[in-house]
């Protein structure tokens, strides 16, 4: 699960992380209240206005804008509120449609006074699963285009693992902070920094930190600019308080509602709708639709009780998708019994109505030959295979 920018900060700064402060805005009034609030607090004149979204490089398309006064501050909030923000990871990039800005945080202009004594550096946490570590990658480098400094200089950037037994030992966050080219105050200020967002990382159960930039300020503050958070949805039953940070406006609406049905739903661009028991076989039946020709319009896992309720859920869902040219529904029937889900096919397929994709079933495992019969025999335009290669042929089939 994503947080916006704003929600990362509070939380590292639940940790003790320091942050770059700001105010969350919903309207232009409520910009002008915080840019208020920001100036009595921080004694600066300057701001900044940041868009808030599921998407970072915000900077390049418009969306984090610098305000000089109060007219400024309105002009920018005027303008980032409700605009479609277009940023190289919103979807289709920079051509694509972008995404809307609800809201927006007003912050503290933290490069002031002296925005030329400034460094930005880049710090992110994550879970290397090969090394079956955390590890911290950090750079020189930070600032809006660290995946080009990968490329360019990987040289610049460093990983540091950290021992899951051991947690982050201080001679790792001085090796960062003397990586960085850091000493004295910034020096001391860095090790902290590092060790309390460690702390947040493990503690809140994230995967994945991203600071980029964490700033050195003129006079030797370290703190985090911009915040990425992801945090593990396995683990978020530990935090109730991070589950509530859950902002479905930024998520793909049918995802949405199939997680309210209880279904692993996630759409993709191609032709060929899928519905399977199990994470796994449906990740096996989507590489089967690309080797027969198709390609996969969505991962759908039914979970374990593919009962009619879900199937028929299950099929409206995929059915919205105007790509869709065919139906594949692979079902292995272990503790759900072959003949059962194939009546609640059959069932679905009649309430429904109007399918007028063809539909693929396979379905494997107890009772399989009954539910070949049920399917066969429903008069239904639907082709049933057992074997995994048939349903494959049957696909490339329609699809053709
Ligand atoms: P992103 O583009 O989505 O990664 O958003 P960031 O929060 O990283 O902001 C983009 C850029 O805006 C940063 O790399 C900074 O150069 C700039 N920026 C952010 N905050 C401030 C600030 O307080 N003052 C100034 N002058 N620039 C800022
Ligand atoms: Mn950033």
């Amino acid at each position: 699960m994503n947080l916006h920018e704003y929600q990362g900060k509070e939380l590292l700064a639940s940790y003790g992380v320091a942050i770059q402060r700001g105010k969350i805005a919903h309207t232009v009034e409520e910009a002008v209240q915080a840019f208020k609030d920001i100036q009595s607090e921080t004694g600066s004149e300057m701001a900044v206005v940041k868009a808030q979204i599921h998407a970072g490089g915000r900077g390049k398309g418009g969306g984090v804008k610098l305000a000089k006064n109060m007219d400024e501050l309105k002009e920018h909030a005027g303008n980032i509120l409700g605009m479609m923000l277009k940023t190289p990871q919103t979807p289709g990039g920079m051509d694509g449609a972008g995404k809307l800005v609800r809201k927006i945080l007003v912050a503290e202009d933290t490069y002031a006074p002296d925005f030329d004594a400034c460094k930005e550096y880049y710090i992110s946490i994550l879970m290397d699963r090969g090394m079956k570590q955390n590890v911290i990658i950090y750079s020189t480098e930070g600032g809006m285009d660290i995946e080009a400094v990968a490329e360019e200089t990987p040289e610049l950037v460093h990983k540091e693992y950290i021992d899951p037994h051991l947690g982050l030992l201080g001679f790792q966050s001085r090796k960062i902070a003397f990586n960085l080219g850091l000493e004295g105050k910034a020096f001391k200020e860095m090790t902290k920094f590092i060790a309390k967002l460690y702390a947040a990382f493990v503690g809140s159960d994230a995967s994945l930190f991203e600071i980029n930039p964490c700033l050195h300020t003129a006079d030797d503050r370290i703190l985090a600019v911009d915040s990425k958070v992801s945090l593990d949805e396995n683990a978020l039953f530990r935090h109730p308080e991070l589950a509530e940070l859950r902002d479905t406006d930024e998520e793909d609406p049918t995802e949405v509602e199939a997680q309210s049905y209880g279904l692993n739903f996630v759409n993709l661009d191609g032709n060929v709708g899928c519905m399977v028991n199990g994470a796994g076989l449906a990740m096996a039946t989507m590489d089967i639709i690309k080797l027969s020709g198709g390609s996969p319009a969505n991962f759908l896992d039914v979970g374990g009780t593919a009962d009619a309720a879900r199937v028929e859920q299950a099929f409206r869902i995929i059915l919205r998708d105007e790509n869709v040219k065919a139906i594949l529904i692979n079902i292995f029937g272990g503790i759900v019994r072959c003949d059962r889900v194939a009546q609640g096919v059959v069932d679905a397929y009649k309430n429904i109505g109007d399918i007028n994709v063809p539909i693929i079933v396979r379905l494997q495992g107890t009772n399989a030959d009954i539910a070949k019969t049920i399917i066969d025999e429903s008069g239904l335009e639907v082709h049933s295979a057992i074997l995994l290669k048939e349903a494959a042929d049957l696909v490339k089939k329609v699809v053709a």
